[in-house]
This record gives structure tokens, C-alpha cells and sequence, in this order.
């Protein structure tokens, strides 16, 4: 099954980069990470400062939904805080949000030990409506921030600094981040080398508990025999026991041409509060890369026509959004990608029924930030530590 079509723009634009083997004989490890892409590139190196890791993808590194992603960083879930309410206590939806901002400085940090090499760049975001409707739901959420002690500034028609029509805004200074997805999964993977096993072109097609552990067996026939499993494997639920563990949705993107002298207030990240939304971002070569339009999907995930006409709207609403540029705008990739959506915006982290058996599925727009913060979350798990935010993350919640 295709879970992700077109040309990703991040893949598209970067060089080749190292190539990983692929497994020719059994192999032994504690912790098997099946998956690389950027969840399991991050979860592989932080286990890997302390365990004996092998980490594995059936493809390559990084070229799945990872590549499809906008990369909007941010701190934020999908919901407003007023709507996740039914799932999370308002101290929780707190803690999440500061996990998320911790999260960003975490990327940072890492950046700044390991070098800029994915495009890696702090900057605003912008979340707005053009809606009369909308704008008590920004306000409320503005107010939901401002109490908590969160940087948020609203602005309304009237101060409205960006180059499109607004009703209602909230800008956060220091809110956002972005980066090239499958650059950065290639730099985690690659930083944390020395210390993990890496293959890549190996699909794990069955595993099987023998007593103290797993044996994992690949396409090839060779095993591998471990104490832990972690399904880092995205949309393909083809290991997982439960199929059914979340929304699925294809979401779809388009990215310009570059176009002379295109700025607004600090590149920040835009995103509206449309049913479905849209997601827009300057990249640092000057293109603008927009999407959203997500459809959900039970079975067949990529429809060529309907991501054909997601296409063409995408590029007639971005155009219509920023008049200015309107002429300018010529798209030069489309893709899609799909993504999965969980009531409290937050991902599949953690034990399943059979022990020693994890789920590390991000969820959400902000699927991200939920891995940066689920690989946290994993070490606890894994060293048998009380984490008072499992319960959010559970794949065995209701
Ligand atoms: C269009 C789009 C826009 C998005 N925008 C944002 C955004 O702005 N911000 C944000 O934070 N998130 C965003 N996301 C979400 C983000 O992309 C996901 O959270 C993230 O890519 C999930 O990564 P992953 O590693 O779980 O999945 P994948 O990249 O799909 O990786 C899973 C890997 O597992 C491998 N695999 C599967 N089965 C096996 C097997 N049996 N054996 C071996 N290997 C296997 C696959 O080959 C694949 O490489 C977006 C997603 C999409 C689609």
C-alpha cells in the first residue's frame, strides 16, 4: 500500500546521502527500533547513549511520511486547548505544551552539538482565522496561553502585520521551528552511527516470543533475537495486533517556485483554523510550501485523481490568499503523505499488551514534537520509571 505520492520536495533537493547495508546473517541486540524514519531516527538516538540498538527500515531512512512532512514545529497540538479538555486536565494540556517548547530546545541543542545540516531555523508561528466565527476560539486560546504564562500576542484586522486578510490571530515570538524532515532523520541516524546497528532495505515480516525475548525475522530469513521490540513503523500496522489504532489521513502539499523578495513579519510559521486547515511556510531558499485539504482513509490511502484536485485547489487558494504574490506562483512539486490523528492530538508511545512490545507511533500535525518528547517518555518506560504522562500516550488507552 502507498502511503506516501509525488515528488517530496525534501528529498527531491537534498544530495544522496550515505547508504546503509542490509542484513545478511542473524544478528543479536537488547532493543530492536523497527523503522527509520524520523521517529525512529530519534527514539535510535537517545536508546543508543545507553543500550544496545539495532535500528531497521524495510526501505530507506527517512524516504517514507517523513519526507511528506511541512515540518511546522510547534508547541501547540491540533486542537485548542478548550476543545482538549475532554481528554487531558488543563494541568496536563499545560505540561504538554511545555513538553513541546523543551522539545524544540532539545533540536536545537542537538544542532548546535552536531552542526546545522538540515536547515534547522528558530522562528515565530502564526495561527489565525479569517472567520468571524473563528476569532472567539483564537481569543479564548490567546487567553488559555497568556494565563499560563505562555508568549502569545493577538493581533486582529486591525494590527494585522501579514500580507493576507486576518479576523483574528495569535502570534508566539518564540514558538516554532523548522527544518529539512529527511535531512534531520539522516543527521540523527548518522550522529548516533557508532553506537546503533543500521540497516536499511530489511523488512522485519514476522516476529515471534521465545521465552526471555523476540526473534524478529526479515525478508531474507535472517533472525534477529532481542529483549525489546519498538514498531516505529508508521502506517504500516502490518506487525502491530490492533489495526484499527487511529484516523488516518492523507494530508497534501504543494511547494512554489522560488519568488523574489518574499518575506513577512520573521518567516513565521502560518497556520489557519479552516475545516481542513492549511499549513504555509517561506523555505530558507525562498519557495513557499503550502498544504492541508487532509482527507481520511480506511483502506486505500492515495487517490491520484482526488490528490489531483487537492493539488489545483491548494494552488488556487494560495493565490487567492497572497494577492501580492499571486503571479509568481508557479509549483514546481506535489506530494501527499498520510499522517495519523488520535482524539488528544498525541501519539501511540508506549507498552502494548505483550511485554517488552512497544508502539512509537507520533500523531497530529504536530507529529514531530510528539516524537521528540515520546523518546523522553520511551527512556522512562524502558528503565521502568513512573512517568506521569504515560497514560496520555498509552496505545492501550480508550
Ligand atoms: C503532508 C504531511 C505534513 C506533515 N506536516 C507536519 C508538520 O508540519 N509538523 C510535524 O511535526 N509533523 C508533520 N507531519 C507528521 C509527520 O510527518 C509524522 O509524524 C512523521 O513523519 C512520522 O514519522 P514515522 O517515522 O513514524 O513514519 P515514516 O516516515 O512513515 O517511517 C516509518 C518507517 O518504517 C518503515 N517500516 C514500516 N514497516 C516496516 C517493517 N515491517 N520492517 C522494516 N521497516 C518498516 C518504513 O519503511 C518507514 O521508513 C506531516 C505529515 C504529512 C503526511
Amino acid at each position: 500500500m502507498e502511503y506516501v505520492k509525488g515528488t517530496p520536495y525534501f528529498c527531491q533537493v537534498s544530495e544522496k546521502i550515505k547508504q546503509y547495508p542490509y542484513i545478511n546473517k542473524d544478528l543479536k541486540c537488547d532493543i530492536l527500533i523497527v523503522g527509520g524514519g524520523i521517529d525512529g531516527a530519534i527514539l535510535n538516538y537517545y536508546l543508543s547513549k545507553k543500550y544496545d540498538v539495532t535500528l531497521i527500515d524495510k526501505s530507506r531512512f527517512g524516504r517514507s511520511c517523513t519526507s511528506c512532512a511541512t515540518v511546522l514545529l510547534e508547541y501547540q497540538l491540533d486542537d485548542y486547548a478548550e476543545d482538549l479538555l475532554a481528554f487531558m486536565s488543563e494541568e496536563e494540556i499545560v505540561s504538554v505544551y511545555q513538553m513541546g517548547l523543551d522539545s524544540i530546545e532539545k533540536i536545537d541543542e542537538f544542532i548546535k552539538q552536531n552542526g546545522n545540516l538540515c536547515h534547522f531555523r528558530k522562528v515565530p508561528s502564526f495561527m489565525y482565522t479569517n472567520s468571524i466565527f473563528g476569532a472567539s476560539g483564537i481569543e479564548k486560546e490567546h487567553q488559555f496561553r497568556v494565563k499560563h504564562n505562555f508568549k502569545s500576542k493577538l493581533f486582529t484586522n486591525e494590527t494585522n502585520p501579514f500580507p493576507f486578510e486576518i479576523k483574528a490571530g495569535i502570534y508566539n515570538e518564540d514558538g516554532g521551528a523548522e527544518f529539512n524532515p529527511y535531512l534531520f532523520t539522516k543527521q540523527m541516524i548518522e550522529s548516533a552511527s557508532n553506537q546503533t546497528a543500521l540497516f536499511e532495505n530489511t523488512e522485519i515480516v514476522k516476529i515471534v516470543e521465545n521465552g526471555d525475548g523476540f526473534i524478529a525475522q526479515t525478508n531474507f530469513g535472517d533472525k534477529i533475537a532481542c529483549n525489546k521490540i519498538i514498531l516505529a513503523t508508521g502506517f504500516n500496522f502490518s506487525l502491530m495486533e490492533e489495526k484499527d489504532l487511529c484516523e488516518r489521513v492523507i494530508s497534501y502539499t504543494i511547494v512554489t517556485k522560488q519568488i523574489k523578495g518574499l518575506n513577512w513579519k520573521h518567516n513565521a510559521l502560518i497556520q489557519d483554523d479552516q475545516d481542513p486547515y492549511h499549513y504555509l511556510r517561506i523555505l530558507p531558499d525562498n519557495r513557499l510550501i503550502f498544504g492541508g485539504e487532509d482527507t481520511k482513509f480506511k483502506l486505500k490511502p492515495i487517490n491520484d485523481k482526488l490528490a489531483r484536485k487537492k493539488y489545483d485547489k491548494l494552488t488556487k487558494d494560495l493565490k487567492a490568499l497572497l494577492p501580492d504574490y499571486a503571479h509568481e506562483i508557479e509549483v514546481e512539486y506535489k506530494f501527499c503523505g498520510a499522517f495519523g490523528s488520535t482524539e488528544n492530538n498525541l501519539g501511540l508511545i508506549g507498552e502494548t499488551e505483550t511485554p517488552n512490545l512497544y508502539y512509537f507511533l507520533s500523531a497530529g500535525a504536530n507529529g514531530i514534537i510528539n516524537a521528540m518528547y515520546g523518546a523522553r517518555l520511551m527512556q522512562d518506560i524502558i528503565e521502568g520509571k513512573e512517568n506521569p504522562f504515560a497514560h496520555l500516550f498509552s496505545p492501550l488507552r480508550k
